[in-house]
């Protein structure tokens, strides 16, 4: 099993990261994906660290929408060098945050639009961050991003139409722990819609565990929980939603990973 979105160089995982690594290899995920976001710019290379140190993680490179502020000149050209890592499959996670506004809309914007340049010019697949700024989002990928390269729309928790927009995009959904919370129906009605071949797991370590962790810090193990909501939602073993995601994942990624193996 993989967990395609989870942040293990987080500060919440210093008193025991090894054993959090330990314990998701023991739950049978094989992979996670390390988003590169860390404490935003210029320190870009957290998810790389951990993809040198240990075989299961891959990684991605990016400016979280939080982040957008603290962009110089230089951060593309060291974002560029870093994304041509043999693990580096992707870019992300990038996009809008106007639950927060940590950093000003326009400037979001701006960010976002150059990370899609990039991305499209690395031929690399992306992962997507938004939160209550959905229709920007659509509207910027629709204007600025080649659907063929594929991506994700992480912590997917919106309902059939914006999961039906982000399909026709050709994205994938990134269902996580939101799944398994009683106030998700709209959510898992989208994620009971969603072809098969669309839909990934993740985390979002440390981030909205799962029930029934829900509140406590969120770890990659836990993706098994996520899965097992799913897997009776669409009326799948565990085992073959297991296999259908992955192999989703290893689709979706194949560029990178086929150069690797
Ligand atoms: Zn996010
Ligand atoms: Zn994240």
């Amino acid at each position: 099993m993989i967990d395609t979105h989870c942040h293990v160089d987080s500060d919440q995982f210093d008193p025991d990261r090894e054993a959090v690594i330990h314990r998701a290899l023991e739950a049978g995920i094989t992979t996670m994906l390390a988003i590169g976001t860390g404490e935003g710019p210029p320190h870009l290379d957290a998810a790389i660290q951990l993809a040198n140190q240990h075989s299961c993680f891959l990684a991605t490179v990016g400016v979280h929408p939080h982040n957008a502020i603290r962009v110089q000149p230089e951060t593309y050209p060291e974002l560029i060098r870093l994304a041509k890592h043999p693990k580096c499959v992707g870019i992300g996670e990038i996009g809008l945050d106007y639950h927060y506004d940590f950093s000003p809309r326009e400037q979001q914007h701006e960010v976002f639009i150059r990370h899609l340049a990039l991305a499209k010019d690395l031929k690399l697949p992306i992962v997507i961050h938004t939160r209550e700024a959905w229709r920007d989002t659509i509207d910027i990928l629709k204007q600025h991003w080649d659907p063929a390269l594929g991506g994700i729309f992480h912590c997917f928790s919106e309902g059939i139409d914006e999961a039906r927009e982000a399909i026709d995009l050709n994205f994938h959904l990134g269902l996580g722990g939101v799944l398994t919370y009683p106030k998700a129906d709209k959510m898992r009605e989208a994620a009971s819609f969603a072809p098969l071949n669309r839909i990934l797991l993740e985390t979002d370590a440390p981030y909205l565990a799962p029930v029934p962790f829900r509140g406590k810090r969120n770890e990659p193990a836990y993706v098994v929980d996520t899965a097992k909501r799913l897997a009776a939602l669409r009326g799948l073993t565990l085992e073959e939603l297991d296999e259908l995601t992955t192999q989703n994942f290893s689709r979706l990624f194949s560029a990178k990973l086929e150069q690797l193996a």
